[in-house]
């Protein structure tokens, strides 16, 4: 069983590396020239920053993998876990808090290798290709409030969890999913009023005459909320973007300032009409249900690991005559969870990627394909993304189509929108 995880974890990362490798390659190999289609709009010297963003983006992310495989082995094999679960075990014994202080340690822990990474990519990369705008202590003031949010949501549900667990029979795992179910689907409803808002300012959008434009397209569309918001995404960086978010009465549509600025009235109709696609062909709903679904795989998953002690020892942890604790078993099965399931990237990806060229083809036909494309150049230009990934990397990667297969895409449709 041992040889199995090993092999698991040295697969992933070997697969990772590669990935960040091939991407570095291309990307490089591609910086001389922009791409034909692009040549009328991108300059060389953006397509070349763009380059070495791309390339010192993923060096950081390999030594990460890295660090992240060296901390999962010291953590494993190397006793980590068994050390801090005595430790833990001989202050609190073995209760549901001790298996809930086990859990957030680890997490913490995570957390904690993570900083540092965030950091660099914030106070280097992002502040050498000019697109940072925060100081510092707005930096550490996020991770604050993000602990803290992720405390306050996470521990009533973890410790559910670790109830159910012990005390829920052998299908606890369908009770907890049905709590993860309502635990999500609150979560997506109060995420734009009641989070969101914890990190940023939201407004109504303003402009009168922008207003009656948007008006028109909303009645063309039948979108019913007036959430159609603008966001201070300039507190952070220069990046702009633009997404659909919630669920029933709470959905909103939300730009960036960053993207508002720099797009004219039929840029930021076509780009609400893409949004306003994924809102018609329930996009949102989709991806909520088939996180569910993979949910209830894992859960099952861990209900059956959960009955065999071999599982924590093969990954280096024994806890004597004793089984394992929930907790470790938790605690473990969340960390080979990620190496499994980045197998599954390329299915994800591939799912989100027809949704980006369904909501395309949606804007297309309810505003204007040319510029959606000329808002698209854009946002490319401004946020320094690759005009050419990788292809295999992008498989893994991509949630949007890459940018001159999405705008092959666009062009195709363009004579229809100039007759409707
Ligand atoms: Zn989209």
């Amino acid at each position: 069983m041992s040889v199995f995880f090993v092999f698991l974890l040295a697969g992933y990362l070997a697969l990772k590396l590669w990935l960040s490798e091939r991407q570095i390659r291309y990307v490089a190999a591609h910086a001389r020239q922009v791409p034909a289609q692009f040549a009328a709009t991108i300059e060389l010297d953006d397509h070349q920053r763009a380059a070495s963003y791309t390339i010192a983006k993923q060096r950081l992310a390999m030594l990460q993998a890295l660090v992240a495989a060296a901390v999962f082995l010291a953590l494993t094999w190397g006793g980590g876990l068994q050390r801090l679960y005595e430790a833990l075990g001989a202050v609190l014994g073995r209760t549901l808090w001790l298996d809930l202080a086990l859990v957030s340690c680890v997490v913490a822990l995570f957390g904690v290798m993570d900083l540092p990474f965030e950091w660099w990519r914030q106070f280097r990369i992002e502040q050498r290709f000019g697109f940072n705008r925060m100081s510092q202590a707005l930096f550490f003031a996020d991770a604050l409030k993000s602990l803290l949010v992720g405390a306050a949501l996470g521990l009533p549900l973890l410790a559910a969890v670790l109830y159910l667990m012990g005390s829920g029979g052998p299908f606890w795992w369908l009770g907890a999913w049905v709590l993860w179910a309502i635990f999500s689907l609150v979560l997506s409803v109060a995420y734009p009023w009641l989070i969101a808002p914890i990190f940023n300012r939201f407004s109504p959008l303003g402009d009168e005459v922008l207003l009656q434009r948007i008006g028109r397209l909303l009645e063309r569309t039948g979108f019913r909320s007036r959430g159609v918001y603008t966001m201070d995404g300039s507190r952070r960086s220069t990046h702009g973007n633009a997404y659909f978010t919630g669920l029933g009465a709470a959905k909103r549509i939300v730009f960036y300032d960053t993207l508002m600025e720099r797009l004219r009235p039929d840029e930021i109709e076509a780009v609400l009409a893409h949004e306003l696609g994924h809102f018609r062909l329930h996009h949102v709903i989709k991806g909520i249900a088939s996180g569910l679904a993979i949910a209830l795989v894992w859960l099952a998953l861990l209900g059956w690991v959960q009955g065999r002690p071999g599982f924590a020892a093969a990954l280096g942890v024994a806890s004597g005559t004793q089984a394992p604790s929930d907790g470790l078993v938790l605690v473990l099965f969340g960390m080979v969870m990620p190496l499994v399931s980045f197998l599954l990237a390329p299915l994800r990806s591939a799912l989100s990627r027809r949704h980006e060229f369904a909501a395309d083809a949606f804007a297309a036909q309810h505003a204007s394909a040319d510029s959606l494309i000329r808002a698209l150049c854009k946002l490319y230009q401004d946020n320094a993304a690759t005009l050419t990934p990788d292809p295999v990397h992008s498989i893994f990667y991509d949630s949007h189509p890459p940018a001159s297969i999405r705008i092959n895409r666009l062009l195709a449709s363009a004579p229809a929108t100039a007759s409707a």
